[in-house]
């Protein structure tokens, strides 16, 4: 038997949320309030000085004025720096990373394109570096990894031409991405992962260390990305608005449309939380597009 559905959002806190992050916010809310499940809200600030405490007030503000309430205590990434080491020197004993030494320009120049992003191609995978302060790769074994994804059907990856050795820790001590949600969702027993499917190479790399520390492996749904009227990608680095909390029920219904949920005419005057317990009640993943377009 399945686990009590467990699910959460987990923003960086580099800048306000904008309509795209409110979505998957919201999806990732209906999809737990549907199934009567949890929703639990993560702060991911290891990422350096791109993360900014105030950023992440201000993300847990606006969630709460949308009525995105969250239950259990938010958890903030930069409290688990030891839980992280832990996995860390797991993977080092058993032989599984390496360290690397290449610098970004040397990343930039000679990592290949893959699907999902840039693939180290292996460069110091025989180097034995001894140098202090480099970053460690995990060691991907050949072959594939695979996901279903509750809307996208099954989503098959190359470890080597696809995805490549990736960063567990940085050089600044940090510890990577990967490795620290794999430890955040085995800690707090996520069953159910809702997301961007710009993330969609993090979900394999994940699914792969998840399986290797014989974790528990979530069920996937990838949200498409939300595209500006330029076909872009509406993300904080192209500067896309942060959502105003004076409109949280127009955002709300924007939000929904735009995921085919329950539609709801836009000039339609009514209470977050009327919204949010209609949404609820009729969430349904089948419905959302495979494509998610502002109009121009
Ligand atoms: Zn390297």
């Amino acid at each position: 038997m399945r686990a009590a559905y467990r699910g959460r959002f987990a923003p960086t806190p580099s800048g306000p949320l904008h309509l795209g992050s409110l979505i998957t916010a919201l999806a990732s809310f209906l999809a737990a309030r549907h199934a009567g499940g949890t929703w639990l809200v993560r702060i991911d600030d290891i990422d350096g000085p791109r993360c900014r405490p105030e950023h992440a007030a201000t993300i847990l503000r606006q969630l709460d004025l949308h009525g995105l309430h969250w239950d259990e205590s938010v958890r903030y990434q930069s409290q688990h720096e030891d839980a992280y080491q832990a996995a860390f020197e797991r993977l080092r004993e058993q032989q599984l990373c390496y360290r690397c030494t290449c610098t970004r320009a040397r990343l930039a120049e000679l990592s290949v394109a893959g699907i999902d992003g840039p693939v180290y191609p292996g460069i110091c995978r025989d180097a034995m570096h001894l140098q202090m302060d480099t970053a460690w790769r995990l060691r991907l074994p050949a072959g594939r990894i695979a996901l279903d994804d509750q809307i996208q059907g099954r989503i098959e990856r190359d470890c080597t031409s696809d995805i490549g050795d990736f960063v567990v820790r940085r050089a600044d001590g940090r510890y990577g991405y990967q490795l620290a949600s794999v430890v955040d969702e085995q800690q707090q027993g996520i069953t159910d992962l809702v997301r961007g499917a710009d993330l969609i190479g993090s979900s394999l790399r994940q699914k792969h260390l998840m399986q290797h520390f014989g974790y528990a492996v979530p069920r996937f749904l990838h949200i498409p990305v939300l595209l500006d009227s330029s076909g872009n990608k509406l993300s904080k680095q192209n500067h896309a608005a942060p959502i105003s909390t004076e409109h949280a029920a127009q955002n709300l219904i924007r939000a929904l449309n735009l995921l085919g949920q329950a539609p709801f005419a836009a000039d339609w005057h009514g209470r977050i939380d009327e919204i949010l317990a209609r949404a609820v009640r009729d969430w349904n993943p089948a419905q959302i597009p495979r494509q998610l377009n502002l109009r121009a």
